[in-house]
């Protein structure tokens, strides 16, 4: 196919994924900041305003990887509330908790798979998916998880890239397929990391599809949000 990656068979993906991330852990928060032009840093921000959180909530950042969105929910929930930090990679993880403890904070962080979270029912206030959905084999699954975490009245957010604006589509197109994968050859010596991740995010349901997708896990009053011209959308949606 033109993707390539569509003749991979489904059990290699997640073999496909820890390669990835474990390839690009280490310089993984500099190429986000080069890649975005910093934007990720406001996308990001914005998910959190859109979480509703309160002291004392308790907060699952799934995929979480080095922690910016765990960060920042922190802040919100303050010191009577909890963040588990959690990835089903151990570099990515790792980055992460570092990254944390070098600032004096030590969330309680766990090592598990979206698709399998090990936490009982109705627990989590909040949920959230940064950038980690598309790299999940069974999304209609990981998303079923996180709806069964979540609290009735809890929140899911899914900050993930979409279908951008379709006037920018060329422009777009030249610059993940071109000028990504030379990024990451330079500075992260690893070109077929970034090309995956091109690859994958064309591969992602758009805006309407992830949200008839949330609908169709359980989820109520889905709506998404555009950012930047659609190049990335923060969906939301309640459980009830
Ligand atoms: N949320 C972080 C952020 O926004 O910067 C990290 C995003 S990073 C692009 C994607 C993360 O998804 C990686 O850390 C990867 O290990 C993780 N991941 C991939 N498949 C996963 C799965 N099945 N369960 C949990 N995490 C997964």
């Amino acid at each position: 196919t033109h993707f390539g990656y569509q003749q991979v068979a489904e059990s290699d993906k997640a073999a496909k994924v820890a390669e990835v991330f474990h390839s690009v852990a280490a310089q993984y928060d500099l190429m986000n900041d080069l890649m975005s032009a910093g934007l990720h840093r406001l996308w990001k921000r914005f998910a959190v305003a859109q979480a509703g959180l309160r002291p004392g909530m308790k907060v699952l950042d799934v995929a979480g990887g080095t922690a910016d969105l765990t960060r920042l929910f922190l802040k919100e929930v303050g010191a009577t509330g909890t963040v588990l930090l959690t990835d089903i990679n151990f570099s990515m993880l790792r980055e992460g908790r570092d990254r944390m403890l070098n600032e004096g904070k030590a969330p309680p962080t766990v090592q598990c798979d979206g698709e399998r979270l090990p936490f009982p029912d109705n627990y989590f206030d909040c949920v959230s998916v940064a950038f980690g959905l598309r790299n999940m084999t069974h999304k209609d699954q990981a998303l079923a998880e996180m709806h069964r975490v979540l609290k009735p009245g809890g929140r899911l957010l899914v900050l993930e890239f979409s279908k951008v604006w379709k006037p920018l589509e060329p422009a777009y197109d030249l610059y993940s397929f071109k000028l990504l994968p030379l990024m990451g050859k330079l500075v992260a010596q690893d070109a077929a990391s970034y090309q995956y991740l091109a690859e994958s995010i064309r591969m992602h349901p758009g805006q309407e599809a992830l949200k008839t997708m949330m609908e169709a896990t359980g989820f109520a009053k889905v709506s998404y949000h555009n950012l930047t011209a659609g190049v990335v959308a923060l969906h939301k949606g309640f459980k009830v």
